[in-house]
Order: structure tokens, then C-alpha cells, then sequence
């Protein structure tokens, strides 16, 4: 990975702008703000769509199944308590973790275009 893409990817992941690092990705929770108001950068263009919805599953997936898995004793509880302990984590990490992944791919996406703009 190029030196552009692993900076564009920390800026996302931080909710910042891929451009300038400013804090100002976001204008919610999720919703990106079209222009940057500090650089003037088209965030907006860039189309995330599922694909932060597709890593945090595959992530959050992999952070309660993994554990299930290694601990048999998880497995051993009653599944009303199981279900009860396991769908409050998974909503919370679900939503912790879906603004950074969609920065992040944001910034991926960012650095692509950059790419291709400066290629002749
Ligand atoms: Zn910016």
C-alpha cells in the first residue's frame, strides 16, 4: 500500500478528511458532508454505499464468533441469556465501529482518485 492511500485511510478512520485531516468528514452520525469547508475537497463524490455496512459485519462478525468459539463456556449458556448478553454488544460495536469503517473507505476512495488524477 502507497504512502497516499495508508494517510487518506488514518484520515477516514479518524473521521477526518482525506484531503486536509480536518475533522469535518462527517456532517452527522453517518452523513458525509458533501464539500469540505476547510479545503474545499468533493467528498461527496465518492460512493460508499454497502461496503462500510459489509466490512463492520464482517469485523463485528469475526469479534463475537471468534470469541464463541475460543470460550466453550459462552456456548453453554442458556440461549435467552446468551441473546441477551449478544445482541446489546453487537448493536453497540455495530454502531461504534460503522462512521470510522465508512471513513475509512472513504479514504481509500480518496486516494484512488488522487491516483488517477496525477496519472499522465
Ligand atoms: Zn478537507
Amino acid at each position: 500500500m502507497s504512502g497516499e492511500y495508508k494517510i487518506a485511510m488514518l484520515r477516514g478512520l479518524r473521521r477526518h478528511c482525506p484531503t486536509c485531516d480536518s475533522p469535518t468528514l462527517f456532517a452527522g452520525y453517518l452523513k458525509v458532508r458533501p464539500i469540505c469547508p476547510v479545503c474545499g475537497a468533493d467528498n461527496g463524490q465518492y460512493r460508499v454505499d454497502d461496503a462500510a455496512s459489509y466490512f463492520t459485519v464482517l469485523l463485528v462478525g469475526h469479534l463475537i464468533v471468534g470469541p464463541l468459539i475460543a470460550f466453550p463456556a459462552l456456548m453453554a449458556l442458556p440461549l435467552w441469556l446468551a441473546l441477551l448478553i449478544l445482541l446489546p454488544l453487537v448493536a453497540a460495536v455495530t454502531l461504534a465501529a460503522l462512521p470510522y469503517i465508512k471513513g475509512t473507505i472513504l479514504g481509500v476512495l480518496a486516494a484512488g482518485a488522487a491516483n488517477r488524477k496525477a496519472a499522465p
